[in-house]
């Protein structure tokens, strides 16, 4: 299903179009339409799934800007998400008029957020916590609240929030809408649903069967500034007849087309802006060969019917399983050999856990191949070229050339073998940090990750939500991407993606958490 097949205002319209979301994804397919009638709702479905503006889209269609009254609470569990959430909704009214959104969360100086708040707010995402410091205050009013959305409820729950939470439902206008999205439904949360939900309609993304085509399938450990790399050197190495390389969005797709062609491969957009003419001619040159990469969304790739593709990458873990099903089914076609390579940034690797219980099928580790082995492959193809050119040509006229420069200069003829050689070869990009991160070992942290020892524990009054807004404050790393934090007395442990841990300790070696300094360093194992 499209936007525009909605009635959504036009400038609503216009921000998705700009953020470059093509399709609904199944929960927004499914929730806008039923919130957009005022009915509450619980929706479910996975993390990375666009829940955020499943609820946010309707939610900034029924804002009235002229208004300068709080219309719209979400609650977070966590700062980071809080951020994120208002990020995400920021992007969606950047072309609506007088619409302000406001995240609070604890840790922030709430004086300022009192400022900001007397400016006049319409929605509000917050974490349980400081939107009931405020209430107390009187700083953030709930009379003209028309929609409640309990974002991450199950995450809400486990953090403690169950009272908060109940607090500020209680608080609010009976005449309201309450919207609740968790990823899984226990019983705690089938409570609140009873006590203040009415009528509520269930939206729960449920998966079909797939069968997925038997080919080689692999994934590599990146972070998103590497991934372009790491495409390079898989591209060099396998070499593929064609490829197909699927993005999330079809501004990713745009990016990554000029990236490649700045480094002169022979790449190609197929997304939802094309006209039919322009889609024709791209597919036709693809056919032919004559550009080797298509770098498409999954819509846009819907349908292509191309034999040769050797290679389908998912530069992006796909939203949905399915769409990973119908990705890589575009290769390894008529009994020719296929491969598909996914990337795989920090957590998402729980995205890719799903993709390989749900289809029955492995995804096998690979490490990222160095320089080095791309060299020797690069180097073998070419000296294929160079055994087959010696076979088939009269090299006559060239070994005058040479051998007259070999006596004018003193060089040998090797040299200048080697030096053919590395004009061929051209020069990749050393500037991988990737190959880090491995040097931790094993910390006893889950796959992907590295568990980190800090020295501040409960005793000085520090909460999971201080250490993870520390990191991803100092790193600049989204907050999602921190896995669990165990917190002691004395001590915490957090584990953080393996491809970010050396930048985690570097940076916090000189942060400070409340105002103390602290001490970060790997764990060892349990
Ligand atoms: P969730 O809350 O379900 O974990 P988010 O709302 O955080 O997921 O969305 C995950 C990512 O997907 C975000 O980067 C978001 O911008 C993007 N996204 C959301 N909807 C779409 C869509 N229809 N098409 C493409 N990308 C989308
Ligand atoms: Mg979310």
């Amino acid at each position: 299903m499209r936007f525009d097949e909605m009635e959504l205002q036009a400038p609503i319209l216009r921000a998705v179009q700009e953020m470059g979301f093509e399709e609904m994804t199944p929960i927004q397919a499914e929730a806008i339409p039923v919130v957009m009638t005022g009915r509450d709702i619980i929706g479910q479905a996975q993390t990375g799934t666009g829940k955020t503006a499943a609820f946010g889209i309707p939610m900034l269609q029924m804002i009235n800007p002229k208004s300068r009254a709080l219309q719209a609470l979400i609650l977070c569990p966590t700062r980071e998400l809080a951020i994120q959430v208002a990020e995400e909704i920021r992007k969606l009214a950047k072309f609506l008029h007088g619409i302000k959104v406001l995240p609070i969360y604890g840790g922030q100086d709430i004086n300022k957020q009192i400022r900001s708040l007397k400016g006049g707010v319409q929605i509000v995402i917050g974490t349980p916590g400081r939107v009931m410091d405020h209430m107390r205050r009187h700083t953030l009013k709930m009379d003209q609240v028309k929609m409640i959305t309990l974002d991450e409820a199950d995450e809400m729950l486990n953090m403690g929030f169950r009272e908060d939470i109940e607090t500020i439902l209680q608080d609010l206008p009976e005449e309201r809408q309450t919207l609740l999205f968790s990823a899984t439904m226990p019983k705690p949360i089938m409570e609140i649903v009873a006590n203040y939900q009415k009528d509520a309609a269930l939206v729960k993304v449920v998966k079909k069967e797939l069968t997925v085509p038997k080919i080689e399938q692999y994934y590599y450990e990146v972070r998103p500034n590497t991934k372009l790399e790491v495409l390079c050197r898989l591209l060099d190495m396998y070499d593929p007849k064609l490829s197909l390389v699927f993005c999330n969005t079809k501004k990713q797709v745009d990016e990554l087309v000029s990236a490649l062609q700045l480094r002169g491969y022979f790449a190609e957009a197929l997304h939802g802006d094309l006209k039919q003419v322009q889609r024709d001619r791209v597919m036709e040159t693809f056919r032919s060969g004559k550009t080797d990469i298509l770098v498409a969304t999954d819509v846009a790739a819907r349908g292509i019917d191309v034999d040769d593709v050797e290679a389908v990458f998912n530069y992006d873990i796909p939203q949905d399983d399915e769409y990973y099903v119908h990705r890589i089914g575009r290769t390894g076609r008529a009994g020719r050999t296929g491969r598909a390579f996914s990337f795989v940034v920090g957590r998402e690797i729980y995205k890719l856990k799903d993709i390989m219980r749900f289809c029955k099928t492995k995804v096998h580790l690979q490490p990222i191949p160095s320089l080095n082995d791309v060299s020797a492959i690069k180097a073998e193809k070419i000296m294929d070229r160079v055994f087959e050119v010696i076979e088939n040509n009269d090299l006559e006229d060239m070994l005058r050339i040479i051998e007259d420069k070999v006596n004018e200069y003193d060089i040998s003829s090797l040299e200048v073998a080697a030096a053919f050689l590395k004009m061929q070869m051209g020069d990749s990009d050393a500037s991988l940090e990737q190959e880090k991160g491995m040097e931790f070992g094993d910390t006893g942290a889950e796959a992907g990750m590295v568990r980190l020892f800090i020295n501040l524990g409960k005793k000085q009054k520090v909460r999971p939500g201080d250490i993870l807004g520390a990191i991803a404050g100092e790193t600049g790393m989204p907050g999602k991407l921190i896995g669990s934090i165990d917190m002691y007395d004395k001590y915490t442990f957090v584990e953080v993606p393996r491809e970010y841990a050396a930048e985690v300790i570097q940076v916090m070696k000189n942060a400070k958490i409340k105002g103390k300094s602290i001490n970060v360093e790997p764990a060892n194992k349990k």
